[in-house]
């Protein structure tokens, strides 16, 4: 059993969780993309350690490439407002992409990454989401081809995510005690 960071107050997946769900997916695109050589495009920075597993569970041959864009600041809420801070190296016309997402919440930041590769005329976009939350009150703008796990809407942080760029290192995902919120 790991040692639990003192910050976080409940585990949402564990690390052995997480392993089984990109695998999953993993196998999932392996056979979808066989011979079709897709290009993966992690959206930074969340998606860093996600896309690293996802990548070297896909038994296809693959490119890769990075974009990294801003919806969220430092807190918890989304601003609805998105940025690009960095954008692909690769042309991506005939290709088929796969856009590799941490976590899809309201959809806002997935929805205009989309509309903005299409207009560059791949083959095919795709969705893969880690992890979708599970909104009661509201739909989001997206819905991926590939999604790992659906979780309670709740703001988490690990494997990836991050609080005011802290816990992205974590290897689970989990909840922050209420007193860590500045
Ligand atoms: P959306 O545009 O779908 O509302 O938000 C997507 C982005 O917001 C994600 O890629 C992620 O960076 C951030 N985000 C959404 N929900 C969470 C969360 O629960 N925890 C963290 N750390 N980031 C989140
Ligand atoms: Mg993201
Ligand atoms: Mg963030």
């Amino acid at each position: 059993m790991v040692e639990l960071h003192p910050d976080i107050e409940k585990v949402v997946l564990s690390e052995d969780q997480i392993a089984e769900i990109v695998a999953g997916l993993g196998a999932q695109i392996t056979r979808d993309y066989a011979d079709k050589n897709p290009l993966v495009i992690c959206v930074l920075k969340g998606a860093a350690i996600v896309t690293a597993d996802l990548v070297r569970q896909i038994k296809t041959p693959i490119t890769m490439d990075f974009m990294a864009v801003s919806s969220y600041g430092d807190g918890t809420t989304s601003s609805g407002v998105v940025r690009i801070l960095k954008d692909l190296d690769t042309r991506i016309e005939g290709r088929h992409v796969i856009i590799v997402e941490d976590i899809l919440d309201s959809g806002l930041t997935l929805s205009y990454l989309i509309r903005l590769l299409k207009s560059r005329n791949p083959a095919s976009v795709a969705v893969a989401a880690f992890l979708v939350k599970d909104l009661e009150d509201r739909e989001s703008a997206v819905s991926p081809h590939y999604v790992g796990a659906h979780v309670p809407n709740e703001f988490l942080v690990g494997y990836g995510l991050d609080y005011a760029e802290r816990y992205r290192n974590l290897p689970y995902i989990g909840v922050l005690k209420p007193e860590c919120y500045l």
